[in-house]
Parts: structure tokens; sequence; C-alpha cells
């Protein structure tokens, strides 16, 4: 199984997740929001071979903490993993859009430099900026589009860049999900739950709910769930191998 965003840090008790991630041999991109919250979640996962970290600035909270930009650089070596980054359109954040932009162009320009980063990368609402600003900056490295909600057109664009996709439980829960779960590259799209800001049914999502989203994909690529779970597992290898080389 894979969880490719999920936020081990916000759980009332991350080492019961990661001991229960470990038993069943999950992999997990653990994200994060802000640049101080790295070095700690990065320990949650220590000894845990199948977790890696990524260094997040999430953009509800970039009006907050676009001070901690100059540590997401002093960390960013250390990581090559880098989410959850992005932009977000809605209502509530639009007066902060030019701010968000800044931070987003800053964060890209820093993994370009840096040689490039797998990249979990949140677009709710903001899909056409979001493309835009990889499309500017395409040595940011490899993008992954998470729970990606936006128009065919823009589907389409991001399919055309090459981009990845993590699908998750709540793409399940409406039509339109499900039609954009059905229009993504297999050879590109992963699993995610984003925990535990998702819930299933009353509970926080855990890493292990991606079996939902395992069961959705098996019905709409009309595939046995064994033959999907391997379908996973061969698309992240080619992912991690493609952009950060064999031994990652
Ligand atoms: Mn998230």
């Amino acid at each position: 199984m894979i969880d490719f965003h999920c936020h081990l840090d916000l759980y009332p008790d991350p080492q019961a997740v990661v001991r229960d991630c470990a038993s069943k041999g999950i992999y997990v991109l653990s994200v994060t929001t802000t640049p101080s919250a790295w070095k700690g979640t990065s320990r949650v996962a220590d000894g845990a071979p199948r977790i890696r970290t990524a260094l997040g600035l999430h953009p509800e909270l970039v009006h907050e903490r676009a001070g901690e930009l100059a540590l997401f650089d002093e960390l960013l070596p250390r990581t090559k993993y880098v989410g959850e980054v992005g932009l977000d359109g809605s209502p509530a954040l639009r007066q902060y859009w030019p701010e968000q932009q800044r931070v987003f162009e800053h964060v890209l320009r820093s993994c370009s430099r840096a040689g490039g980063r797998v990249l979990s990368v949140h677009s709710r609402r903001a899909a056409p900026a979001v493309l835009d600003a990889l499309a500017k900056h395409p040595d940011a490295g490899t993008p992954v589009l998470h729970w990606f909600s936006s128009a065919s057109r823009e589907l389409e664009r991001a399919i055309a860049m090459g981009c990845w996709f993590s699908a998750g439980p709540g793409m399940l829960q409406s039509q339109r999900g499900r039609e954009i779960l059905s229009r993504l590259p297999r050879d590109h799209t992963l699993t995610e739950t984003d925990g535990p800001f998702v819930r299933i049914g009353t509970d926080a999502a855990v890493p292990s709910d991606v079996t939902a989203v395992e069961a959705g994909l098996a019905h709409i690529w009309s595939m046995p769930l064994p033959e999907v779970r391997e379908r996973l597992l061969t698309t992240l290898r080619m992912l991690t191998q493609s952009a950060l080389g064999p031994e990652h």
C-alpha cells in the first residue's frame, strides 16, 4: 500500500500511526505544512524505511509562515521530497494570493537550484496558476498533483506536462471526482489519504485507508485488486527512479 500524501505529525499519536504503517508495510510520503515542523516530523519516522518526510509550506499557512522561507532553504539539502506546497484559490485565501504566488515561486526556484525534488502539490481552485508556475520552473523536479480537482482542460494540460497524481478518498465521493479518477494516466497515478484532514465515516483517515482508493481504482480501471496494488507499486518505483535515480 502507498499513502503518498499524509500529515503524520497532525495525528494525536503519530508514533502509533508509524507503527501501524510499519506492520502493514505501507509506503508513506509524510508531508508537512511548515518548515519548522520538518525536523520533528522526520524524527517520528526514524527507523521506518518506507516513510519519507517532505519539507512543506502549505498555501493556507503562507500568510503566517512566509518568514520560514529561509528555514525552508536551509533544510532543503536534507530531503529529496517537498510538500505540501502549492496555491489555493479559495475565497477565504484570495487576499493572500500575491504572497502565495511569491512563496510558491521561491520554493520552485530553490528546488531548481537544489537539482530538483519530488513535490507534493496542492492546487485547489488554482490549477491554471499552479501549472503556469510549474511550467516556468521545469527544473524544480517532479510534481505530484495531490487531490487534483480541476476542469478537464487543466487535467489534460497537467497530463501533457508529465505531472504525476495522488488520488485520495475524497475523489471517490463525487461523480466529478470519479470522472477525474477515470482520466488519470494509470502509469502516473498513486494513492493517498490526506489524513488526518480527510475523514472516513466519523474517523480521521489513516494510511491503511488507502485500501478504499485501491478498491475505487480497481472498479474504475476494471482491474483485479491485486493487479491494482502491483500497478501502484510499479508506479512508485518508476516515479522515484525517474525523479531521484536508482538508489532511492
Ligand atoms: Mn494535505
